[in-house]
Parts: C-alpha cells; sequence; structure tokens
C-alpha cells in the first residue's frame, strides 16, 4: 500500500489575525496536486484555530500545535484534546523538540498525550529528533528509538499517527539534513517500527521530515524512499510552501 504525501505546516508561536488572513488567502488560491495525492495540514496557535479552520479551504485541514495530556479541568493555561474534539480540529501536534526542550515534555509525558489525544479520535503528527551533541556523540537512533518506543509502549493502533523526525539541529537554523541523512533515519526508524511494533505499520505509518525545508531543497529530499512528506516551519509561512506541497509531484 502506497504512503500519501503528507504536507504540514507548523505556524509556531507566529501571526497576527491579519497575517493569518493572508496565509489563508494564499493557501486557497493555489494549485495543488489533489488530496488523493498530498494530504495538507496547517497547524495555526490554538487562538486562530477556528478563523483557520473556517476559511481553509476543505480540501486543506488544521492541527492544534499541543494538548493537554488528560481530560480537561483544573489545568489553568492548558487546551483539552476535548475541546479540540469539539471544534472538529482533525489533527494536533504532539512532541515537538520545542516543547520538549524549552518546555520540559518527556518521552513519557509525549506517550501519554499521544495515547489520549489518538484514545479520544484526533490524529496526531509524533514528533521524533537528537540534538546536535546527541548526533555528533552518535546516539541519534538510541534517541529516536526511545521516544518512538514511549510512543508505541502506549498505543495500538498507529493509522492516526505520522511521525515527524526533526532534528533539533536542523530546525530554524537553515542547516537541513542532507537527503542521505534524513533517508537513513527514516529507514532505521522504519525498521525499529518492523521489530517492534509490526511489519505492516512499518510499511504504511508516513514518515515525515522536518527541519528548514524550503522550497529549494523539499524536492531532493522527496524524493528519497521513505521520505513521505514534510513538517514546515518558517517556510511554511511564506508563499513557498506551495511549491513544498508539490515536491512530491
Ligand atoms: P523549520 O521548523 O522548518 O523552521 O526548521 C520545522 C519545525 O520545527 O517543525
Amino acid at each position: 500500500m502506497g504512503r500519501k504525501f503528507f504536507v504540514g505546516g507548523n505556524w509556531k508561536c507566529n501571526g497576527t489575525t491579519e497575517e493569518v488572513k493572508k496565509i489563508v488567502s494564499t493557501l486557497n488560491d493555489a494549485q495543488v496536486p489533489s488530496q488523493d495525492v498530498v494530504e495538507v495540514v496547517v497547524s495555526p496557535p490554538f487562538v486562530f484555530l477556528p478563523l483557520v479552520k473556517n476559511s481553509l479551504r476543505p480540501d486543506f485541514h488544521v492541527a492544534a500545535q499541543n494538548a493537554w495530556v488528560k481530560k480537561g479541568g483544573a489545568f489553568t493555561g492548558e487546551v483539552s484534546v476535548e475541546m479540540l474534539v469539539n471544534l472538529d480540529i482533525p489533527w494536533v501536534i504532539l512532541g515537538h523538540s520545542e516543547r520538549r526542550l524549552i518546555l520540559g515534555e518527556s518521552n513519557e509525558f509525549v506517550g501519554d498525550k499521544v495515547a489520549y489525544a489518538l484514545a479520544q479520535g484526533l490524529k496526531v503528527i509524533a514528533c521524533v529528533g537528537e540534538t546536535l551533541e546527541q548526533r555528533e556523540s552518535g546516539s541519534t537512533m538510541d534517541v529516536v528509538a526511545a521516544q518512538t518506543k514511549a510512543i508505541a509502549e502506549r498505543i495500538s493502533n498507529w493509522s492516526d499517527v505520522v511521525l515527524a523526525y526533526e532534528p533539533v539541529w536542523a530546525i530554524g537554523t537553515g542547516k537541513v539534513a542532507t537527503p542521505a541523512q534524513a533517508q537513513e533515519v527514516h529507514l532505521e526508524l522504519r525498521k525499529w517500527l518492523q521489530a517492534n511494533v509490526n511489519a505492516e505499520v512499518a510499511a504504511t505509518t508516513r514518515i515525515i521530515y522536518g527541519g528548514s525545508v524550503n522550497g529549494a531543497n523539499c524536492k531532493e529530499l522527496a524524493a528519497q524512499p521513505d521520505v513521505d512528506g514534510f513538517l514546515v516551519g518558517g517556510a511554511s509561512l511564506k508563499p513557498e510552501f506551495i511549491d513544498i506541497i508539490k515536491a512530491a509531484e
């Protein structure tokens, strides 16, 4: 079974109402392959989710950038999975490295979030990735395997999960992984899924790459056999995001 190309736009903590409307209008006007060929999901900050959901073309979808780990209630400042479900937000990004490293989210906490969000019916873009120190010390695969394991231990159905490999040293740095570096880790992750989950999950789970993807480098990355799409930060705020959506053409 083929893995449908997936392009996510992670807007992070950016945008004003005016800027958001402009990005949506650029997306709405774009000529892109049909949703049978590429799945497009954009992730605005929470406060803009209703605006984007209600104005975005119907063949593109929205994701939240985070969600609380269990049922909502007395958790000041958090946004619950139930609220996202209530607003018909289909996707959520979990375990982004900025949350792991700046907000201190552990592998276990991220695994719990993924399990809870899936159980409530959300689809999850689950992020993993090593820091520069970890790469330089040769522990890249141990790190991403431990991050993936904490998720795998807590879920039984991978059909609503997209795994995003995002090396921390490539995020927002302009220092993109080479196609060979990305392919190497994606293939290792697929082998890890094969050995620790099962062959079907390994064959069907989309593994997307994130970290300084742009209009110029996306085609070569997309040509790698185990790169099934992208999670795009900075470039997702710009018109070149359209070129990235078309990367697999
Ligand atoms: P970047 O961010 O494309 O700006 O490097 C990617 C991400 O953090 O998802």
